[in-house]
């Protein structure tokens, strides 16, 4: 099936760059004619930027640190709450506008997560109050593990809350709504002419967790096992000076260098801090790869944290400071919400045996199950609402997938619409992790005990990886074709 999909989007693919070819070709003739007839003029044309590099940008900021010492997020030993800060935690928002007036929203967070039932409610918000569409807007989150529990992500890893406690994570929740809806409108309300422009850097931090059990003698092992992805992903903003006022960045790693209770955004918050005193002015915005089967190793040291994350930023920082792809100044969005479909509970035996051997958080969730297959309760065969969302600024093509996405989905997408992808995870809603078909196959955390975590009586059934490729292609080669034809 593979190969279907292969020479599928392998037709689409040449088509798109015939119609490029073409387009390239009409662009030359004209400007040739024009210089024939007025050399001046031609001149002129060549030292100006052309009309369609410029964009509208305006860019905002807030903290979203919490005003309570509430309880953290990700990891399932932490046994009490936050008790300091390393640095803020931050909500940022990017708002452009291309040359036909098409307005897009990126909203990037220090935050693990958000459920469906939050990104639901922050969204439709902003798409009320700055009339926007659903599909222009992104809500993405660096996956960072010290920050705040959201309510529906990871759900079932924390011990039982008293009332006391969820009232913090909800009033917490409100907070972080409230500073999401008030970024963007600050965002909105501040674009001015601006030029983007994009690229790749490379930082070698992340590690296949997987397959690389990390031990004291693992530094001196000259292999490591198991796919990576350590391409960085840039996106500059620059003013009409050509001052970077913003730079959106992403890497495929999980935010999990730390486990101690202070807030801090992890290396991504490192790198953030890093690049915004580099570059005065500037906002710098940190988005989540295909990193879920990824970590930052070895780690569990603020020092190494800043390592990480002064790697990343020196990565980013070589793209800007080297010439970069001019986006031209045309948007196109898609974005769906499909129906994914999932396995029924497992067998009475196989839940009592993890009420036996499992870890204090599986057994709560078995328990949980077990109480529901007695009860006779049906279990739902799939979820409905995966999202899938394509964006096309200009040349650059950004995929944005919810849940965990783990790098075997970064090797697909390229495989068949090319290396020049912008791929980000965690986005708009994160349900659980997204293995690919071998992971799901291999099973262990990332095909099956994740599932858990997130509260889900099952897993992901075979076919999910050539279900959500085949929904990217379809998005991308349209809002492409959308951006040719302007
Ligand atoms: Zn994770």
């Amino acid at each position: 099936m593979k190969n279907t999909v292969r020479i599928y989007s392998n037709n689409l693919l040449h088509l798109y760059l015939m119609k490029r070819l073409f387009f390239i070709r009409l662009l030359l003739c004209q400007f040739f004619l024009l210089s024939l007839v007025h050399p001046v003029l031609a001149q002129e044309l060549q030292k100006t930027p052309e009309v369609n590099e410029w964009w509208k940008a305006g860019v905002a900021r807030a903290v979203i640190t919490p005003q309570e010492y509430i309880w953290m997020a990700g990891y399932a030993a932490r046994d009490k709450p936050a008790e300091g800060k390393l640095h803020d935690l931050w909500a940022k928002a990017l708002a452009l506008e291309d040359a036909h007036g098409n307005r897009v929203l990126l909203i990037t967070t220090d935050v693990i997560g958000f459920g469906r039932d939050l990104s639901v409610s922050i969204c439709d918000r902003l798409v009320r109050e700055y009339h926007m569409e659903r599909r222009n807007i992104i809500l993405s989150s660096s996956h960072t593990h010290s920050g705040p529990v959201i309510n529906s992500n990871l759900e079932k890893i924390y011990p039982p809350f008293n009332d006391n406690q969820r009232k913090q994570i909800e009033n917490n929740q409100s907070f972080i709504e409230d500073q999401i809806i008030t970024v963007a409108g600050r965002a909105i309300s501040s674009l001015a002419p601006a030029r983007i422009s994009s690229g790749v850097g490379i930082a070698r931090f992340a590690v296949n967790r997987r397959e690389n059990p990390w031990d004291d003698e693992s530094l001196y092992s000259p292999e490591l096992n198991g796919p990576s992805d350590h391409v960085v992903q840039v996106l500059k903003v620059a003013d009409p000076s050509d001052k970077p006022i913003a730079v959106v960045f992403g890497y495929s790693c999980h935010a999990t260098t730390l486990d101690i209770n202070k807030w801090s955004g992890d290396y991504p918050g490192f790198t953030q801090i890093e690049l915004e005193k580099t570059y005065p002015g500037l906002t710098s915005m940190f988005f989540a790869g295909f990193g879920a089967d990824q970590n930052p190793l070895p780690r569990r040291e603020v020092s190494l944290a800043k390592q990480y994350g002064r790697e990343l930023a020196i990565a980013v920082e070589r793209v800007m400071e080297e010439p970069m792809k001019t986006l031209s100044s045309a948007i196109q969005t898609n974005y769906k919400e499909m129906e994914l479909a999932l396995s029924q509970p497992p067998t009475i035996e196989k839940l009592e045996s993890v009420l036996e051997e499992g870890a204090d958080w599986q057994k709560r969730w078995a328990e949980t199950i077990k109480e529901k297959l007695a009860s006779g309760e049906a279990f739902p065969d799939s979820y409905p609402y995966y999202p899938v969302q394509s964006w096309q600024l200009g040349e650059q093509t950004l995929v944005v997938l919810g849940g965990e996405v783990v790098v075997d989905y970064a090797f697909a997408l390229r495989d068949t619409l090319g290396n020049d992808l912008m791929l980000m995870g965690y986005a708009n809603d994160v349900m659980t992790y997204i293995p690919s078909e071998r992971i799901l196959k291999e099973g262990a955390y990332e095909g099956e005990t994740s599932m858990w975590v997130y509260g889900h009586h099952g897993t992901w059934v075979p076919g999910i990886e050539e279900k959500i490729v085949h929904e990217v292609i379809r998005q991308v080669t349209q809002v492409r074709d959308k951006v040719l034809k302007h």
